[in-house]
């Protein structure tokens, strides 16, 4: 049976060249980069090469980017570290975050005596940046938590807007670029963001390695005790191999940046295209979406929600539902419940995302098997 990948907002294959990358360091630089003898000296200038490189495609500096193990990891950091130490009192985000930042958040809000504020996501799932400007003009000391992309319905944060009334409210500006990183282009000489997380993985690069870009203006208090690496705020041996994979992910895909983006953006088209023809009343969630994401709700009866993704599976499909199964009954996703009205989120809905390695045909199969569902 064919094999199609269509999660790629999920985790992406790796690219043969990282893989290659990665094989060199776990062959060759084996030594820890803390020892003073060649082995160390070499892994070590691995490390600060693959800092370099990260730092090259954002347009910052190298002291700029902090390793951690994924994104996860950097967002808790950061957002503990504010409010812990930065005095921050109010935390501005919006309820369709990431888990990693939504929890981290609930977790600070029983902890300390803080406000949260949740922007309202206007239809389309856009954030309402209206009311942010509003906001800011109280001057309780802030820190704004907005994705940039994301990752369910690939709608996509104004950054110039945010950045700048940030800066202009002195308030700190905490930036989930998972989903974005390595799939457009930065350029932190001009946008002024505190902080960025991302992780290698979702840029064909491995798992268990991200990074913390922490603007230079601040600084923060180490996240682990116990050895100098990562400048003292990450203590523990660093993982040659995974931090080597990652630059060269990014590299990579910066230096493929249009032609892929401008391939995955056909692809896209042609699927939502197809989907329209095939699917009356379906409803795509989300507007002027990311390139490589299409959310959509079918109109297939509400009885087929729980077996669909089972159902896609069994030909070999893999994409995402929009709605998770929890101990048998299913829970609707935290997202799409901002968006749409109680009848359709018990609909089936999907979550196709792409990749360069995707193909026209793969998503004529996609189309096929949906239809001989709703038969
Ligand atoms: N933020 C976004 C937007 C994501 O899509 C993900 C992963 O799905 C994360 C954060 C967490 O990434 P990780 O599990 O690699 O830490």
């Amino acid at each position: 049976m064919k094999k199609i990948y269509l999660d790629n907002a999920a985790t992406t294959p790796l690219r043969a060249e990282v893989i290659q990358s990665m094989l060199d360091v776990l062959e060759n630089d084996f030594g820890n980069p803390s020892s003073t003898h060649s082995f160390g000296r070499t892994a070590k200038n691995k490390i600060e090469t693959s800092r370099k490189t990260i730092a090259k495609y954002l347009k910052c500096s190298a002291q700029e980017i902090i390793f951690t193990s994924n994104a996860t990891e950097a967002t808790n950091w950061i957002l503990n570290q504010l409010i812990e130490y930065k005095d921050v009192k109010r935390i501005i985000t919006s309820k369709i975050e990431h888990h990693a930042t939504l929890y981290t958040i609930n977790h600070l809000l029983q902890q300390h005596n803080i406000e949260v504020v949740y922007l309202t996501i206007l239809p389309n799932g856009a954030v309402d940046l209206d009311q942010l400007e509003k906001l800011l003009e109280n001057t309780v000391k802030t820190v704004v938590s907005l994705m940039h992309v994301n990752n369910e319905i690939g709608t996509v944060l104004d950054l110039q807007r945010v950045s700048k009334l940030c800066l202009q409210n002195n308030c700190y500006f905490h930036c989930d670029t998972v989903q974005s990183i390595g799939k457009t282009l930065f350029d932190l000489n001009e946008l002024t963001i505190d902080f960025l997380v991302a992780s290698a993985h979702k840029f064909h690069g491995p798992k268990g390695v991200g990074f913390a870009y922490i603007n230079k203006k601040n600084y923060l208090n180490p996240m682990l005790y116990g050895g100098e690496q990562e400048k003292g705020l990450r203590a523990g041996t660093e993982a040659t191999h995974q931090i080597v994979g990652m630059a060269k992910a990014i590299e990579i895909a910066n230096e493929n940046i249009e032609k892929e983006q401008k391939y995955i953006s056909e692809l896209k088209d042609y699927c939502l295209t197809q989907l329209k023809l095939n699917f009356d009343m379906l409803i795509i969630n989300g507007e002027n979406t990311f390139y490589n994401i299409i959310n959509v709700t079918l109109p297939f009866d509400e009885s087929k929600t729980s077996m669909i993704l089972f159902n896609l599976d069994i030909k070999g499909i893999a994409v995402s539902r929009g709605s998770a199964c929890q101990s048998g009954s299913i829970k609707p996703s935290h997202v799409l419940a901002e968006i749409l009205v109680k009848e359709n989120l018990n609909k089936p809905s999907l979550r196709i995302s792409f990749s360069h390695y995707n193909t026209k045909n793969e998503i004529d199969y996609l189309i096929d098997v949906l239809a001989q569902m709703i038969q």
